[in-house]
């Protein structure tokens, strides 16, 4: 039986050209001349057999992530790294106080490290059920800067990913949350594409009332939109609220990202509340907890849709039947995704051109995560070194 002996965590930054903020002074928005630092954080555990595991996060509000994983690295120490449910449980309870999103990225590292002491691929042993997954641009917020800073230049951005091979795109719209703004962008998309791409939105929790919520999914339905996800600024945490949503319109619900933990997911689903379920393994206790979601959603008859991208999220939604659609974003026509941190060796991209001539992208089959990271660049752009013994 192996132990863990060693954590290393290294705190990086990297910049991205041309993303600066918005008003909110929280949404990343196309910027021409900016130029952002953001944080990143790449985790490899070791056990006394020799094995590794190493994952890189790919999510948003890492250094709020990062805290956690500091407060649980220690308590990695000594223990068996086959024992990921032990683990999950013990860490779940560790930080019931705060949301256990610290839990997510050990669990990835711990997958990726039992899938190379077994020679073979994380997929594989989730029971892979897919090798490609269809993806669709996840666009990120509209802006005032000449970037998606109209219906036109959105639909425009659409139509270069539909040029690219893209069959699905979802927009998100400005941060103000003006609805007839965000409704004339669901229009203007459904015009030009009048059903030959799946079309879905993703407002964020930026439309501020119910009644806003309400006209923008009256304009989803008109349009045919495949998804409405998290809509106003309940934060898609209100049940009742979005209960009597789907009761107003037809337009099927993707709530359930910004509710964190397995029990509180299936209370959604017991309360009508959601028609897709949402999942992600960095925020949603590692590929264990996002696994047991979708087998969640699969008892009830659901679909469970992976939020983000990454190989991880890849590996997942391999082994997953009930599910549709990879998240590659966010991008925008002058900015790359910003949320995958450019710490590849091996030529994996979650970038636009991720997507093959069949219009897929393929799970890595390699041993683990399927991944090889560039340790030199990771180190070289390191702000914080922590390691435990
Ligand atoms: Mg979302």
């Amino acid at each position: 039986m192996a132990r863990i002996d060693r954590v290393e965590i290294t705190e990086f930054r990297h910049e991205v050209e041309n993303l600066g903020l918005d008003s909110s002074g929280f949404a990343r928005v196309y910027e021409p001349g900016a130029k952002a630092s953001l944080h990143n954080y790449a985790i490899a555990i070791s056990a006394d057999d020799g094995s590794r595991g190493e994952y890189c996060a790919m999510m948003c509000v890492k250094q709020v992530h990062l805290a956690q994983v500091l407060r649980l690295a220690p308590a990695l120490i000594g223990r068996d790294p086959d024992c990921r449910e032990r683990i999950y449980d013990d860490f779940k309870h560790a930080l019931q106080a705060v949301a256990f999103v610290g839990v997510g990225p050990i669990d990835i590292c711990l997958w990726d490290m039992a899938g190379k002491r077994a020679n073979t691929s994380v997929s594989r042993l989730l029971g892979r059920y897919r090798d490609r997954l269809r993806p669709y641009v996840s666009a990120m917020r509209n802006d005032r800067n000449g970037g998606l800073s109209s219906a036109e230049a959105l639909v425009d951005f659409a139509q270069d990913c539909e040029s690219r091979g893209y069959r699905a795109f979802k927009f998100r719209g400005w941060s103000e949350g003006d609805p007839k703004e965000t409704a004339a962008c669901v229009d203007a998309l459904a015009k030009r594409f009048n059903g030959d791409m799946s079309l879905m939105i993703d407002p964020g929790g930026d439309l501020k009332t119910f009644a806003d919520a309400l006209y923008v999914g009256r304009a989803c339905d008109e349009a045919g939109f495949f998804w409405y996800e998290d809509p106003f600024r309940d934060t898609g945490t209100a049940q009742l609220a979005h209960r009597k949503l789907r009761q107003f319109i037809k337009t099927p619900l993707l709530i359930s990202e910004h509710v964190r933990g397995l029990e509180q997911k299936a209370s959604w689903i017991t309360a009508e509340a959601t028609d897709f379920v949402r999942a992600d393994p960095e925020l949603d206790m590692g590929i264990t907890g996002c696994m047991k979601i979708a087998h969640l959603a699969e008892a009830f008859g659901l679909d469970v849709e992976i939020h983000g991208c990454g190989p991880a999220h890849r590996a997942c939604m391999s082994a997953i039947r009930n599910t549709n659609f990879y998240e590659l974003g966010l991008i925008g026509p002058q900015v790359g995704n910003f949320l995958s941190p450019p710490v590849f060796a091996c030529g994996y991209s979650d970038q636009l051109n991720a997507i093959g001539n069949d219009g897929f992208v393929p799970v890595p089959d390699g041993a683990g995560l399927g991944v090889e990271y560039d340790w030199d660049s990771i180190k070289k752009n390191a702000v914080n070194a922590y390691e435990f013994n």
